[in-house]
């Protein structure tokens, strides 16, 4: 730390991302993205958009914006994009949750960091002890709410209806569901948010559309809200999301069929790789995402992650209260799934 560092981020505690290591070739299962290319009608499309380069992106997203908005049956006045979903949750942290928000526990790492980052109070519900969530700690709270769904890292859904009871019940906060992974088998509550004035969807490219590389996010709401988190974006990065994924993102919306056929892929090797890991004695999470939440009784969180590094393979470990015993296994090919298996047995039999 520089002695030149604002005090009020001395001891702001930021993100770690998934270890992005080369000292080897690794089996990458830590940070959930695709094992699959994006198709290549997106890759082609950016040639030509290279030799735009020189200008500067266009900073509404015009065109990508009504594309979405054809596809979601809404309006362009609903969408803004941004430069990943984080940036997405950045900005709707720094517009709405001054006056505090509420979260799980146990969810994506990166809310806490964000809140403190603006000076927000924060307050954690805990999951249950299955780490599924009582909807009835979130009614009726006259507070600003934030839930992943699937959450993360457990993979658990909820339903719409149980969406929609939160979002009715705290009709003068925001309640931002963060889509991440909704694709791998939860529903969307993207359709609520032609009814409910305050409830906020945010998406991500970076999972099932195979885009982690291109950093592309969008979110959905009521104008006013939308309207609220562009003037974040116009007074922080107008130009936040570069002209090549701007036509990456608008040429992935007609790739449908591709899509569709790759997230039906990593869900049958989900399941695949659930069961495998259920007859080496794992216990598991109902994981509607494209990874496994899981732990074994008799080998540490910290081992496992330990010894299958030494072994090639990275996924995730936390070292934080109530989850260290787990590991998360972001869901490869199933080439790279069965080497994950093999190394398991490998690991439990030695
Ligand atoms: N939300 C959740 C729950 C996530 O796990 C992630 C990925 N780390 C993100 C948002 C951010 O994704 P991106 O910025 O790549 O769109």
């Amino acid at each position: 730390m520089s002695k030149f560092l604002s005090t009020q981020f001395s001891s702001l505690n930021a993100y770690t991302p998934g270890e992005q290591l080369s000292d080897k070739k690794y089996i990458k299962l830590n940070t959930n993205e695709s094992p699959y290319s994006p198709p290549d009608a997106v890759i082609k499309a950016i040639t030509d958009e290279a030799k735009k380069l020189n200008l500067y992106p266009n900073p509404d997203g015009t065109q990508l914006i009504e594309k979405l908005a054809q596809n979601y049956n809404v309006n362009p006045e609903n969408i803004i994009i941004g430069n990943g979903s984080d940036e997405l949750l950045a900005f709707s942290f720094l517009a709405f949750f001054q006056q505090g928000v509420l979260f799980p526990d146990i969810t994506y790492g990166f809310y806490p960091v964000y809140a403190e980052l603006y000076n927000i109070t924060y307050n954690k519900i805990p999951l249950q002890s299955d780490f599924t969530i009582n909807i009835q700690e979130y009614l009726n709270k006259n507070q600003n709410i934030v839930l992943a769904n699937p959450n993360a890292p457990t993979g658990i859904a909820l339903k719409l209806s149980q969406i929609e009871e939160i979002t009715k019940s705290n009709p003068n906060h925001i309640i931002l569901i963060d889509e991440a992974y909704v694709d791998f088998g939860a529903k969307s509550a993207v359709n609520l948010t032609k009814q409910y004035e305050n409830l906020l969807v945010i998406h991500t490219y970076s999972k099932s559309r195979s885009l982690a590389g291109a950093r592309l996010g969008y979110a959905i709401a009521s104008p006013p809200i939308i309207e609220d988190l562009n003037k974040m974006k116009y007074s922080f990065n107008p130009y936040n999301v570069n002209t090549l994924t701007q036509t990456m993102g608008a040429i992935a919306i007609d790739e449908e069929s591709y899509y569709t056929e790759k997230r039906n892929e990593i869900i049958s090797t989900r399941e695949y790789t659930k069961n495998k890991l259920q007859e080496q004695g794992f216990i598991h999470t109902d994981s509607k995402a494209n990874f496994l939440f899981a732990k074994h009784p008799s080998i540490s969180g910290f081992d496992l992650y330990s010894k299958l590094k030494e072994n090639g393979i990275l996924i995730r470990h936390w070292n934080t209260p109530r989850i260290s015993d787990h590991i998360r296994i972001t869901i490869g090919t199933p080439e790279q799934m069965d080497k994950f298996i093999k190394v398991i047995q490998n690991i439990l039999h030695q």
